[in-house]
């Protein structure tokens, strides 16, 4: 039988259909042309290349920048009954060149390569033996300064391209979206007018929630206790919080792990593989985890510190949800954030010796814009969604339904008069020639006689206590509110402080309607939380989906893989759902494959059949 790109995606992967884009940058690649593929984290950039390997004559190289990346992929790869091998720097020397001599075989059709190697004699002489048909450029962004991950050793991949006999099909896939990355991508790699796809960056399973807490750690544990049993990663802005926020944790009865960079290869990789297997829920890291993380069963991600960028931000908190499960994104956000990472910024060396110090300048100057979108965002009580997709070029609806701001209980009024007074009020402030942060401009607001405030003498300005009435979380949304509309601008590069805009004028001078949507007095505190928590549910039947997955453990533990690489939790799902009773059923069910089907599926089976001849209690799980 003729293979297609469908027939590969079913025989192989399991799945009877492409995802957006998915066939169009397929086709592209089998009709010889190059490719950029942008797609969010977890939209399916892999199959994209994937897929063509199979079906042209030749070797895919892929090149991508994490060994462990490289290592989950091929594992993934070769569990799908796929030939794959990867070369590395950790990789001891037997194993390396077990890995070239199967390529000059011929049996392999993907390779996967750190760019290191690229330009290696050994690696070099293999491209004078075997036909290479394409090179796929995995995190592309790396290419660019401009990105937020440069790394140089990416050059070399063009260096490469030059020295092969014959050019091959060049396809690069990111999920940065920025124009400039974009152009550097096109340029560096010197791809030849390819078809550029942009995918709709929306994740509708992922639910948006901003906090912002008088107590983190407090806040931690709401959200720990609303996602009980499920995996989760929550990032942190240190290697000190993150190993303070995972000793603190067990010792409240939530086993975590840590990962940072300042740990033992050794600790790394346990703490790492203990996540990735199920063996323990929680994971603490700071942001040098995750990337080639693909664990699609995480089902929460919390930033207990803001990031540095929305890109970094879409990106660590994208690794939630990857089955398509419903999954929550939180960020903790305190102004206190906003001075560690404008500290960040300051200390950067910019680790490019390259540069002039006007391109510096110019680098730090788009730090800094970036962290203001992240302080705007932190501050916005409009819907997250759209704050998010508007921020990536796309347009979407102002009310999604599956956020914080969309899921609290709000009423529209308004605010002009508050809103003139908070802003005549950092007004006055200013006059005097100082500035103030948030906490002081409520606290003036609402006439506190706080010490600080004394010594500053702010209980003479006439706009002490012009809002009393208010009550402060409704005053400090309002605040928030300006800020993230940019009447406000909150100042990075200092302490947090407040300074108006341009557009404040017309609110002063009472030529502009300021409307807000501002919480319901008094709501309490738990009615909140029920609303968080309550997620929607696919409604399978837990007892079977138990012990599928104790099954798949099994399996996993047996063939030395993580758990996911056997079978996704959307792929077991839908199991409970269909209940296969033979082969043939169970080839329908999505994530199964011939070769899978031949490797797993009678334990499956077996499993299924063996829960439907037991007495079925009601597990009561219903929409
Ligand atoms: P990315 O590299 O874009 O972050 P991956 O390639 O890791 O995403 O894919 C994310 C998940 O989606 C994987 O579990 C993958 O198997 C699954 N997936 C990809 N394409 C499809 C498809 N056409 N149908 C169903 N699942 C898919
Ligand atoms: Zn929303």
């Amino acid at each position: 039988m003729q293979q297609t790109p469908h027939s590969i995606l079913k025989e192989y992967f399991g799945y009877d259909s492409f995802r957006e884009g998915q066939e169009t940058l397929i086709r592209q690649i089998l009709s010889g042309g190059d490719v950029l593929g942008i797609m969010p984290t977890g939209a399916g950039k892999s199959i994209c290349y994937q897929v063509p390997a199979m079906l042209m004559p030749g070797l895919t190289i892929v090149v991508s920048p994490l060994i462990s990346l490289m290592q989950d992929q091929v594992a993934a790869l070769r569990d799908a009954g796929i030939p794959a091998v990867c070369l590395h720097s950790n990789q001891d020397q037997a194993s390396y060149f077990a890995a070239l001599d199967a390529v000059r075989s011929g049996g392999v059709r993907l390779l996967y390569a750190a760019p290191e190697r690229l330009l290696t004699e050994s690696f070099l002489s293999l491209t004078d033996t075997v036909a290479i048909t394409m090179v796929a450029v995995d995190e592309a962004h790396c290419l660019s300064q401009w990105g937020q991950d440069f790394r140089p050793s990416y050059l070399r991949i063009t260096e490469f391209l030059a020295e092969l006999p014959r050019r091959p099909v060049v396809a690069a896939f990111t999920a940065t979206a920025t124009q400039t990355v974009r152009d550097d991508i096109r340029r560096l790699l010197d791809l030849h007018d390819p078809t550029e796809l942009v995918t709709g960056f929306d994740r509708r399973n992922l639910r948006w929630i901003v906090e912002r807490p008088a107590k983190k750690y407090d806040a931690l544990l709401q959200i720990l206790r609303r996602n009980k049993n499920k995996s989760g990663i929550i990032y942190c802005i240190s290697r000190r919080l993150t190993d303070e926020v995972c000793s603190k944790l067990c010792a409240d009865g939530f086993p975590a792990v840590r990962y940072h960079a300042g740990l033992s290869a050794e600790e790394r990789t346990a703490n790492q593989e203990a996540f990735l297997r199920d063996e323990v829920q929680i994971i603490t890291a700071t942001n040098a985890f995750g990337m080639g993380i693909d664990k699609s069963n995480v089902s929460f991600v919390v930033h207990y510190n803001m990031p540095k960028s929305m890109e970094a931000y879409y990106q660590e908190a994208g690794r939630a949800g990857r089955d398509g499960m419903p999954a929550e994104c939180t960020l903790l956000y305190s102004p206190q954030d906003i001075r560690t990472n404008t500290f960040l910024i300051e200390q950067s060396d910019l680790e490019n010796d390259r540069l002039t110090p006007e391109q510096r300048n110019l680098l730090r100057q788009r730090d800094f814009d970036r962290l203001h979108t992240m302080v705007q965002y932190c501050s916005s009580t409009d819907c997250l969604r759209h704050f998010i997709l508007r921020y990536f070029g796309e347009n979407a609806p102002t009310h999604c339904g599956n956020c914080g701001s969309c899921l609290a209980e709000t009423e529209t009024l308004d605010a002009t008069v508050p809103a003139q007074k908070i802003l005549s009020c950092v007004f006055r402030v200013a006059q005097r020639g100082r500035h103030c942060g948030s906490r002081m401009l409520c606290d003036i607001l609402q006439g506190k006689e706080t010490k600080s405030l004394k010594e500053a003498g702010y209980q003479t300005l006439s706009t002490y206590g012009l809002l009393g009435d208010v009550s402060r979380l409704q005053l400090e949304h309002m605040v928030n509110i300006l800020i993230s509309r940019g009447y406000l601008r909150m100042d990075t590069s200092q302490y947090a402080t407040l300074t108006l805009s341009a557009k404040a004028n017309a609110v002063l001078r009472g030529q502009e309607q300021v409307m807000m949507s501002l919480p319901v007095r008094d709501l309490k505190q738990t009615r909140r939380e029920q609303r968080l928590a309550n997620m929607p549910d696919y409604g399978v039947d837990e007892g079977l989906f138990q012990k599928l997955r104790r099954v798949r453990e099994r399996l996993a533990a047996k063939e030395f893989v993580p758990a996911y690489i056997v079978f996704s939790d959307a792929t077991l799902r839908d199991m409970c759902n269909k209940r296969p009773s033979d082969e043939e059923e169970m080839l329908a069910i999505s994530g199964v494959g011939k070769y899978k089907m031949d490797k797993y599926g009678e334990a499956f089976l077996e499993a299924i059949a063996e829960y439907g001849s037991q007495p079925q209690e009601d597990t009561g799980t219903a929409m």
